[in-house]
């Protein structure tokens, strides 16, 4: 099976949007095998994407385009394609319904131009997009298949994975299944040398890879059946496990936010934070799991000193001896918080997230985080090289993570 893609909208042209959806469909194609013989980017402009397209068709058996089925005046690549094969447009209420209710349940109406989205080339199978209004679609004539996916990235990717990942497995007949481990506390190279000979293998593959501040091992391997391609991670997975098992926070499509408030709602531990240098950084990422307010007490932001004393009983000459960021300040804010709201885990941050505030003895980067939990106190020291808000986003997971190795028991014996 062999492919180009045509990637469709001006603003692509004029540089306004980089062209991840190219990206993106050159490496799920790769993954089935499929060659990709070629790549484009047009303008909104119909005779051009009409030459563009029949220039892929002519050394491709399969052509997709992303972009331009929006409801604007610009967004032509459905009129076109169809004009392209002699199909006309035919309206389709299903489809029309469907729009009608998206606008419906935002509480907004839509205008005439949305019904063109519900216009369909005969004898073209659509494609469901469950992120937005426009639907995509698949023709097929004389052994050739035009794909069209809509412009937007979040929308074209999950169109993508639900409707045309099964074409692809019936097209080449095999399937991919991939797994992905979730990191913390392991960076990219020294995770790469833990798996070293892990990662030659042709099938399954294993990578490692960074995203979104966190590493990611990305097991995926391709056979006949799905059933077969989750039988043959197996082993790849165990194995990883066993070498890098303790540093592995979770499997699939989830964050440490979530780990974290999932595991305090199984165990029915409460937790409340008091920070300084996060300014509630910490509060925020737990309070934006669903479910939080099970789990989650209060939040106190003690920047100042005398509010470390007031609010959170830090005593004065631990604040005089030690200074504000020290082990012992951590320590005193983790346990004030915990008594003041009655949690089963109370958390401190402290520290200089910079660019300015630091001192040879306590540099730009220092943190310390505290921990009580079963009336037990224990200070964390972490050193971090960022910007003032890498460090700040640095602190927050470290103490996520925390949290999430007191609730498994790993920190307070
Ligand atoms: P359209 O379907 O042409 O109306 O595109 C809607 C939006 O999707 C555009 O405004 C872009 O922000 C985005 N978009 C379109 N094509 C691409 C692409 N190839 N890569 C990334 N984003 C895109
Ligand atoms: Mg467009």
């Amino acid at each position: 099976m062999n492919a180009e893609i045509i990637a469709v909208g001006t603003e692509l042209l004029l540089g306004d949007i980089l062209n991840t959806n190219a990206q993106y469909l050159s490496q799920q194609l790769a993954a089935y095998g499929v060659d990709v013989y070629g790549e484009c980017v047009v303008g909104d402009h119909p005779s051009r994407l009409r030459e563009a397209v029949k220039l892929a068709l002519s050394r491709a058996d399969w052509v997709f385009l992303t972009g331009g089925l929006g409801p604007t005046a610009d967004d032509l690549t459905r009129e076109t394609v169809a004009e392209l094969w002699g199909r006309k447009l035919v309206f389709d209420e299903t489809i029309w319904q469907k729009i009608a209710d998206y606008f419906k349940t935002r509480k907004r109406t839509p205008v005439e131009s949305n019904r063109r989205q519900a216009m369909v080339p005969e004898g073209a199978a659509v494609l469901k997009n469950r992120c937005g209004t426009a639907p995509g679609l698949h023709l097929e004539q004389d052994g050739h298949h035009i794909i069209l996916l809509p412009g937007p990235p979040h929308e074209m990717r999950d169109m993508f994975e639900h409707e045309v990942v099964p074409l692809l497995e019936k097209a080449t007949g095999c399937v991919l299944r991939s797994r992905v481990l979730r990191v913390f506390g392991m960076g990219e190279s020294e995770a790469a040398e833990c798996a070293g000979d892990l990662m030659d293998g042709q099938n399954p593959t294993l990578a490692p890879y960074a995203k979104d501040n966190e590493m990611i091992f990305r097991i995926t391997a391709k056979a006949e059946t799905a059933e077969q391609a989750e039988a043959m991670m197996n082993p790849i997975e165990t194995e990883l496990r066993n070498r890098i098992g303790d540093v592995v926070y979770a499997t699939g499509e989830t964050d440490l936010q979530t780990v974290v408030v999932e595991k305090l709602l199984q165990k029915g531990l409460s937790v409340a934070t008091a920070e300084s240098c996060t300014a509630g950084g910490l509060a925020e990422a737990i309070t934006d799991v669903s479910g939080a307010s099970d789990i989650f007490r209060t939040g106190i932001v003690a920047y100042h000193n005398e509010t470390k004393e007031q609010l959170l009983g830090v005593p004065h000459e631990l604040l005089e001896t030690h200074g504000a960021v020290s082990p012992e300040v951590a320590r005193a804010m983790a346990e004030g918080i915990a008594r003041v709201a009655g949690a089963d885990i109370g958390i401190g941050i402290t520290g200089i997230a910079g660019p300015t505030g630091g001192s040879p003895e306590k540099p730009v980067g220092l943190v310390y985080i505290g921990v009580w939990y079963k009336n037990q106190v224990k200070a964390f020291e972490f050193r971090f090289a960022g910007t003032r808000a890498q460090n700040r986003k640095s602190a927050v997971r470290n103490a996520l993570n925390l949290i999430r190795k007191t609730v498994d028991e790993q920190m307070f014996l």
